[in-house]
């Protein structure tokens, strides 16, 4: 587990986003059925919806789980008290993961606190191991799939590169592993892990040629694509509308021109981005066992389309920005792309760009 994990508190009725808001909330069945029992269900009905794989989901009502009070508490616990909850609600931000013998402990980004944390934290973020008394079974995840998130999370804390740089060669990395292959795995692990030839890797990407004539249109054209796909957030209106609102009345030449002005400014942000991309891949590493290079490829949009809206934030504030607009607009993204599944967000995606955003030379567009 991180090692924040035991000092998280959730803000409640603080919480600058809450969970309550904005997001479709899974009822597992065990729940629904709890309120069927106390005739909730029949007595709410209008709050609850069948997706189309019949899973109860509460239904929000303007943006707003329907058990939400004005004054941001959940209706259900001060009436039931805290058992009445959902998983989802009752774990979230915490995410679980239990392989064999072990559980894994983590905090999502999806939560304004943990950002928070991961802001006071100077890097390297670490992470705590405990002997747990117990016999868990859980999925059988190979070690050699913890190795490779281990390294992965080795290759986003090397200091001595700018973050664009250990994204890009993470990325790298894991287009070459297929942990099926265990031969071929050790070896790309053990060559990721070399600094000479990580060295090497570096001076190749620094000669790399990326326009920015090129890469501000094109990193515009995906944040606009992303915006319209996904708005319904609260975070569009504290954030993305006014910046969308600004950026229609300024020449893309403009914003060119101060692209280098904003990535030095930037670069005091590295150290909590770090453990933003390191909490991401400790959460989702090991989730899937061949997951790790897709999971990627959304880290590098998502900190892409992070990076750019600040920029714009910044060029719209007379160049500045605050750590209000830095984690609230890192947390807006990692609501809708953590939170959601891994297909829809690839989905999503590919809708924008036909899967032309997977494609390497345009990631290294977008990430450099
Ligand atoms: S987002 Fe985090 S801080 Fe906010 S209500 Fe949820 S758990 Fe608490």
């Amino acid at each position: 587990m991180p090692i924040f994990y035991d000092d998280f508190k959730c803000s409640a009725d603080k919480c600058t986003y809450t969970c309550c808001k904005d997001w479709d909330i899974l009822v597992d069945k065990n729940t629904y059925q709890k309120y069927e029992e106390l005739g909730l269900a029949v007595r709410h009905q209008e709050y609850f919806m069948e997706d189309n794989q019949g899973n109860k989901k509460m239904k929000l009502l303007n943006g707003n789980c329907p058990f939400l009070s004005e004054q941001g508490l959940c209706k259900l616990v001060i009436e039931y008290g805290e058992n009445i909850l959902c998983h989802t609600c009752e774990t979230f931000p915490q995410q679980t993961f239990v392989r064999k013998g072990v559980l894994e402990l983590g905090l999502s980004n999806a939560c304004p606190e943990v950002l928070r944390y991961l802001n006071s934290i100077k890097p390297p973020l670490s992470f705590l191991e405990d002997e747990v008394d117990m016999n868990l079974d859980g999925t059988i995840i190979s070690e050699l799939v913890i190795r490779y998130r281990d390294s992965a999370i080795d290759i986003l804390q090397l200091q001595e590169f700018p973050l664009w740089a250990r994204l890009y060669i993470l990325y790298m990395y894991s287009k070459r592993i297929n942990v099926k292959n265990e031969v071929e795995t050790n070896y790309y692990i053990e060559q990721y892990t070399t600094m000479e030839y990580l060295n090497e890797t570096y001076q190749q990407l620094i000669k790399l040629d990326n326009p920015l004539d090129y890469k501000i249109p094109a990193t515009f054209e995906l944040f606009f694509g992303f915006s319209s796909k996904v708005s319904r957030d609260i975070g569009d209106i504290r954030y993305i509308v006014p910046i969308l609102e600004y950026v229609s009345n300024v020449e893309m030449d403009v914003l060119v021109e101060s692209w280098e002005c904003f990535e030095e400014y930037f670069r005091y942000s590295y150290n909590y981005f770090e453990n933003f991309c390191v909490n991401y891949v400790f959460v989702k590493g090991i989730q899937g066992e061949n997951e790790l290079k897709e999971r990627i490829e959304i880290l590098l949009l998502e900190i892409s389309l992070i990076r750019f809206a600040l920029f714009l934030q910044w060029h719209k504030n007379a160049h500045r920005l605050n750590e209000e607009d830095i984690m609230g607009i890192s947390c807006y993204y990692a609501r809708i792309i953590e939170h959601r599944s891994l297909q829809q967000i690839i989905k999503i995606i590919e809708e924008i760009g036909d899967g032309e955003w997977f494609q390497p030379g345009n990631l290294f567009t977008l990430i450099r």
